[in-house]
């Protein structure tokens, strides 16, 4: 017989929970405390939340699960980006990336930097492949739920002792793809009740699934949009991401004209620099000929080397000549020089590196 699976307390929102407490027979005010437990104080079981009579904690335990992650590896240092390995309830393994928005900028004596972003994974695995990723390697498992992706938060400043400030959900996965669990999350790390971070610092990256651009553009958060385009025309984006033979350029800038019609709102276009691929001025103009019917900015990202993906980066020289070209249109355009942060063509890889080696040693 199958198991009924109890659904965890920090997947539900604060309405959510008044009712499943109303079910008990408790007052509604209960889910408050509740929620303040969970997102203010923080605790990791229904046993510490000590302003709840024993009996309702009891009956809490018996209907909820609460979960929580640990980290089992983290690599970096605290001035710069630093990678988090979580092992989830399951077992299975994902990856979240803290970074500082300018180390440079970082006041040692109080520890902060201007603007501390995470960035999280929304499953395990991908199914979309594509081929700058090492998420997409290994396929797809499973999708996160609500409070997996949540727990990436709170796990990463309880490990740092570092309010986070900005979210991207730019880590394993795409976010679309489970756009339910991605929204419920939102909704909790963007209420008062919950972590408090406003809707105009969270971002969506989606590699181009034009439907749920739709749909998410129905939905009332102010959140940003980044799309990872990497390609300014289907022969080029084709070899790229498949999902492009899915959903071509022209679907995915009209869904994106859509999005921006409903949401008055600046999306941005993500662009990896692949030596030889996609990195030509003619690229170059096309890509700034979206961004201009778009008002989008665009994001450079030179390509970084994933073991077993035959692709390098171009060189300084050409990155920059790409970026002219974009500026020369007046498009808003960064070509990230930093190293470390490598999220976009890395994310997955810690994963992959841990699950080979445990299948070595073992
Ligand atoms: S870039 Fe994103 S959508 Fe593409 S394979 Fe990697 S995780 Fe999946």
């Amino acid at each position: 017989m199958k198991r009924a699976v109890k659904s965890d307390l920090k997947s539900l929102i604060l309405s959510e929970l008044q009712e499943q407490l109303r079910n008990l027979g408790e007052p509604s005010y209960r889910a408050g405390q509740i929620t303040d437990w969970l997102y203010k104080k923080r605790v990791d079981t229904i046993d510490e939340m000590t302003n709840l009579p024993q009996p309702l904690r009891k009956r809490l335990s018996e209907t909820f699960s609460l979960g929580k992650i640990d980290a089992i590896r983290v690599l970096g240092a605290r001035d710069t980006t630093m990678k988090f390995l979580f092992r989830l309830a399951d077992g299975n393994l994902i990856e979240s990336v803290l970074i500082p928005a300018s180390p440079a900028s970082r006041d040692y004596g109080s520890g902060r930097s201007d603007r501390r972003t995470i960035c999280v994974s929304t499953q395990v695995g991908c199914a979309y492949g594509c081929k700058f990723c090492a998420s997409g390697l290994e396929g797809f498992s499973r999708n996160l739920s609500a409070n997996e992706i949540v727990d990436q938060l709170i796990a990463v400043e309880r490990a740092t002792g570092e309010t986070i400030d900005n979210i991207v959900f730019m880590g394993m996965g795409e976010p679309l793809a489970n756009l339910e669990n991605v929204l419920q999350a939102i909704r909790i790390i963007n209420a008062e009740w919950g972590l408090g971070i406003g809707a105009r610092h969270i971002t969506i990256s989606t590699s181009g699934l034009a439907p749920q651009i739709r749909k998410l553009a129905e939905e009332r958060l102010q959140i940003r949009l980044a799309v990872s385009l990497h390609g300014a025309t289907d022969e080029v984006r084709n070899r790229i991401m498949p999902i492009n033979r899915r959903y071509n350029i022209e679907t995915l800038l009209s869904a994106c004209d859509y999005y921006k019609a409903r949401k008055k709102q600046r999306l941005s276009f993500e662009y990896i620099l692949i030596a030889d691929v996609n990195d030509s001025d003619d690229q170059a103009r096309l890509l700034s000929r979206h961004a201009h019917r778009l008002s989008a900015k665009v994001n450079l990202i030179p390509y970084n080397s994933v073991s077993g993906l035959p692709w390098t980066r171009p060189s300084e020289k050409r990155q920059e000549k790409f970026l002219s070209i974009l500026r020369g249109d007046g498009i808003p355009v960064t070509l990230r020089r930093e190293k470390g942060h490598d999220i976009d063509a890395a994310c997955g890889q810690l994963r992959l590196q841990t699950e080979r080696e445990a299948l070595a040693g073992g």
